[in-house]
């Protein structure tokens, strides 16, 4: 049994039941099975499967919503948007199906096209800090493709992945088509790599299990999506409209308290505005309302668990603090939002990604020096880049080495979309129109004309 605990009060609100590998090779075999099946449903008909789960997903937000609250401790208006995120998401992969088309390519003698095929039984693996969208960016455009999904969901946040399969089950997804398997990430996990009937993982996740995911697949050729982790940088150049940079900053590091992997968890602010910015950010940081997380005005809640609030500490025990925020006193798992000064790039708390509500600020003198610090990282996730200057903000987006990058806004994440990262913060896209083709093969067919 796996405890599942309210982060903002620390206490028990519900015990899962761990599944065992014994239980995992049975669905494994069960989700073979019901591949046959799956793969042959007629377009059309997946495509109206698709979007009954979305109109039951819609049905039923404010119920996920309040989970979400209730297991991962986040404002109820970012739960909101998660649970219309998988609407979402399921809607847009729901137009897949009749539009998987392949090409017809010129050849002699014959007749060539392609196809893109399913893979077969897909294992999908995510992490805490977003439960709910995360889940739906693997297993919406795998069974959009044609796969059957096997999804695990992190040991702390089973609750919303159950309830969602649930409600696959009640829109018609025929039996062990999405199948949610919580449990351990080195039983269940580690054995959608280990079993060969499973034909891809995506996985979402740390650098470290990521890596370790990424070898074991290479031992069967398994194919792999890898979103990771980021240390993403907020580049503030000092022609930028100061007061609505540094009145958004907050909110693109300390959204869900942080534990967020597109964190703009550095700001680099170029020398002449350096102090203004600062003056401007803390009043911005300090009006930040953290607190109950159900509550409407809440803008963050708690850490995910009392190890995370530990983890974050020792980042900021070591560090210059420049100003911090407010959070409440008493149980559950909180933290202020918290402003620290690096003293240069070689800091721990520059370099490491901490995955709460820390930000570190350095001053830079040119666009050179700028791209240089930004890139100065094993990341490369996301990023902002504020000015008012068109080319600049076009030379640094080609630049700084980043999957996903905003220009004057914060934004990081549309289903439509790509979205995923460079260098160490993983392998492969999601969302948006590309997804489908990482959970489909080519497959070549030359049909002979002559007599
Ligand atoms: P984690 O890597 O410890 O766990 C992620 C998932 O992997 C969990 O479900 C866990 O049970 C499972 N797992 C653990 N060991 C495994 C193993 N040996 N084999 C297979 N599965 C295993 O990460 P976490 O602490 O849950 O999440 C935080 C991390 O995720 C952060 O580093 C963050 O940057 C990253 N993240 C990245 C993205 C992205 O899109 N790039 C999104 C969210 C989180």
């Amino acid at each position: 049994m796996m405890e599942v605990l309210d982060p903002a009060r620390g206490v028990v609100v519900a015990e899962v039941a761990a599944t065992s590998l014994e239980e995992v090779d049975a669905a494994v075999g069960r989700a073979v099975r019901a591949f046959e099946g799956w793969r042959r449903v007629a377009p059309g008909d997946r495509a109206r499967l698709l979007r009954r789960f979305a109109a039951l997903v819609d049905a039923h937000s404010e119920e996920l919503a309040a989970l979400e609250v209730r297991n991962a401790g986040h404002t109820i208006g970012n739960a909101r948007w998660e649970a219309g995120n998988v609407r979402d998401v399921l809607d847009y992969y729901a137009g897949a199906p009749e539009r998987l088309t392949g090409r017809q390519i010129p050849v002699a003698g014959g007749l060539d096209v392609t196809f893109h095929e399913p893979l077969g039984v897909v294992g999908v693996i995510v992490p805490w800090n977003f439960p709910m969208p995360i889940a739906a960016w693997g297993f919406a455009p795998a069974l959009a493709a044609g796969n059957t999904v096997l999804l695990k969901p992190a040991e702390l946040t089973p609750l919303t992945a159950l309830r969602l399969a649930e409600l696959g089950r009640e829109a018609g997804l025929p039996a062990d088509v999405f199948t949610v398997l919580p449990g351990r990430g080195d039983v269940v996990g580690e054995r959608f790599v280990t079993h060969p009937d499973v034909r891809k993982v995506c996985f979402t996740g740390s650098v470290a299990v990521g890596t370790r995911i990424m070898a074991g697949c290479a031992a069967q050729v398994k194919r792999v999506t890898l979103e990771l982790g980021g240390k993403s940088a907020n580049v503030v150049f000092a022609d930028a409209d100061l007061e609505q940079a540094a009145a958004t900053a907050p909110y693109a590091v300390f959204d869900n308290a942080g534990q967020d992997c597109c964190a703009r968890s550095r700001i680099l602010v170029q020398r002449p505005a350096y102090d203004r910015f600062l003056e401007l950010l803390e009043p911005a940081v300090k009006g930040l309302r953290v607190e109950d997380p159900a509550l409407e005005t809440a803008e963050m809640g708690p850490l995910i668990s009392a190890g995370q609030r530990d983890r974050v500490g020792g980042y900021v025990d070591a560090a210059t603090v420049a100003f911090t925020g407010t959070c409440p006193a008493g149980p559950g798992f909180w933290y202020a939002p918290t402003v620290l000064l690096a003293d240069s790039p070689a800091d721990r708390h520059w370099r490491e990604e901490i995955f709460g509500p820390v930000v570190s600020v350095l001053p830079f003198d040119d666009e050179a020096d700028a791209i240089r610090l930004a890139n100065d990282t094993e990341y490369g996730l996301s990023g902002s880049i504020w000015t008012r200057d068109v080319g600049r903000a076009l030379r640094m987006a080609r630049a700084v080495d980043a999957g996903n990058l905003s220009v004057n806004s914060h934004s990081s994440v549309r289903y439509w979309t790509p979205f995923g990262g460079m260098k160490r913060s993983g392998l492969g896209r999601e969302l948006g129109p590309d997804a489908l083709h990482a959970f489909t093969d080519v497959k070549n067919v030359f049909i002979a004309t002559e007599e």
